[in-house]
């Protein structure tokens, strides 16, 4: 069994208590590794390290272009050894390999694009039309960045959160989650040879233990976190005690909303990505489908047949097509989610069955759910379930199909499927999302904005401000000319 340690300035570093936490492998049931139980203790050894970092050495001096060259270096290097990393992340979160290979392929694209990004860092100058001085506003880093992040994709999520935060000039800390945190050990490990030590560290452990510690050390500047609305109240409460910036990504229940006029088979292949890939375990999965009364029959039967289609196997398999959910007390939550809703009364018209593929018979699948009859009340509409679970209703006119798409707490994204363009466009300014895909689904880009509305967030993460965000701006007025005397008539 692998045992995970801290990996703090540079090295891996025994947890302060000597406790570890067991990591299972969701396709078989077994642990195969341990990670460091962090404590309070651990959470200041790590800051204090990052702050090292920012205060003396080479970090604390470099310029944005010297930050881009080790980024571009850190793109290099993921570009020729992701492959390494691969393994870890299947064996924590399950997820199949042929999704975790496209992300890991191109995690080196974000950390270049945030090698160019930091290359934009400059002052600028202000005309305030006071004569006799200048103003001038410099850009600074907060100094450490706490980065707590979810079970789902860790390294893509930390990617979106240190190529910003580095390219800025500030080091991170990260706290991955419990359930997942040997991709992001790997990763900080690898990083080592091109970054300098103290400038990214991991810490594991339970939230409450060594997150919320992490969240208020007063070494602490600035706070990015991805997690459910649960964890986000928390973490924020714990930042505001220290007037801390934050950035909370959230969870998400995104419509699809799909008119009589769409291409019924795009749509199905947007909503099957949008609910099935990574087995609905998404922020962005769009896990309730609003579809116009005159085509919901055949759309509904078109997605029952391709989700019945899928194969389920083992998560290291390129040919699977269902992997295991991420960890048992999700998979609990998951099947007593699909329980609830038939109880309720939704009509299951497929899936939503525990699987017991050969090989891997003890781990956590479950077969894609569809349920249509859901109505307003049910918990299947109102709840994040973050699982494989598709749930339906029909609408009979435009302004019904937004009521019931904004008829969430959450605001992450939304789908629109029309061949009417002036009906696309409405919608997305009417529904509340931080991201509306029409005609399509699911992209995500470095150069465009993600974060939500409503319960989903604050904050954006990506997009053009990325890097602003983990930046301090500083206003230095210069005077040029003598001050006037305020009080000239006591003058001499
Ligand atoms: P979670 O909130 O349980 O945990 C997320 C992280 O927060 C973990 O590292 C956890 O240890 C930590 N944490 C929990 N309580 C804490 C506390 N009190 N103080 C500090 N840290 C704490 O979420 P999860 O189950 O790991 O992930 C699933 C959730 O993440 C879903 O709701 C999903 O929608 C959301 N998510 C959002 C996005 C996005 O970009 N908006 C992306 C991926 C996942």
């Amino acid at each position: 069994m692998k045992t995970y340690q801290h990996f703090i300035a540079g090295e891996w570093s025994e947890p302060s208590e000597r406790c570890y936490i067991e990591t299972v492998n969701p396709a078989t049931d077994e642990v195969w590794a341990q990670i460091a139980r962090g404590t309070p203790a651990d959470a200041d050894v790590a800051v204090r390290a990052a702050h090292g970092a920012v205060t003396t050495g080479a970090w604390a001096a470099s310029t944005p272009g010297q930050r881009a060259k080790t980024l571009a270096e850190l793109a290099d290097l993921l570009e020729a050894r992701w492959p390494e990393l691969v393994e870890a992340e299947i064996r924590d979160n399950g997820k199949r390999i042929a999704e975790v290979n496209g992300q890991f392929a191109g995690l080196h694209a974000w950390y270049r694009h945030f090698a160019a990004e930091a290359l934009n860092i400059s002052a600028e100058h202000l005309e305030t039309g006071f004569p006799g001085v200048e103003n001038t506003l410099h850009y600074e880093p907060f100094g450490v960045v706490a980065a707590i992040t979810p079970w789902n994709s860790p390294l893509m999520i930390a990617a979106w959160k240190l190529g910003p935060a580095l390219a800025a000039g500030n080091a991170v800390v990260i706290k991955p989650s419990e359930m997942a945190s040997a991709s992001t050990l790997e990763f900080a490990a690898l990083a080592g040879d091109v970054l300098p030590a103290g400038v990214v560290n991991v810490i594991t452990g339970y939230g409450h233990e060594v997150g919320e510690a992490l969240v208020r050390h007063a070494l602490v500047g600035k706070v990015t976190f991805t997690g459910s609305d649960r964890g986000g109240v928390k973490v924020a409460e714990a930042a505001a005690s220290g007037i801390k910036p934050v950035t909370l990504e959230l969870g998400g229940k995104a419509p699809q909303v799909v008119f009589a006029d769409a291409d019924l088979d795009n749509a199905a292949n947007g909503i099957l990505s949008g609910i099935f890939l990574s087995n609905g375990q998404t922020c962005v999965a769009g896990a309730r489908l609003i579809v116009e009364r005159e085509v919901h029959d055949e759309l509904a039967g078109k997605l029952k047949d391709r989700a019945q289609g899928l194969t389920a196997g083992d998560p290291l398999d390129p040919a699977t097509e269902i992997a295991p959910l991420a960890n048992k007390p999700h998979l609990d939550k998951v099947i007593s989610s699909i329980e609830k809703a038939r109880a309720e009364g939704a009509k299951c018209i497929c899936g939503g069955e525990r699987l017991r593929p050969p090989g891997c018979s003890d781990g956590y699948f479950v077969s894609p759910a569809i349920f249509s009859g859901v109505t307003q009340e049910m918990e299947l509409w109102r709840e994040e379930i973050f699982g494989p679970v598709l749930a339906i209703t029909a609408f009979d006119d435009e302004d019904e199909a937004v009521r019931l798409a904004n008829d969430t707490d959450y605001g992450l994204a939304a789908g629109i499927w029309t061949s009417d363009e002036a009906r696309g466009a409405r919608l997305a300014a009417q529904i509340a999302a931080g991201t509306v895909y029409i005609n399509h689904y699911r992209n995500v880009a470095a150069g465009s904005p993600i974060g939500g509305y409503k319960r989903s967030g604050y904050g954006r993460e990506l997009g053009p401000d990325a890097v602003k965000d983990f930046l301090q701006v500083k206003s230095v007025w210069k005077g040029t000319a003598p001050m006037p005397d305020p009080f000239p008539q006591h003058a001499g």
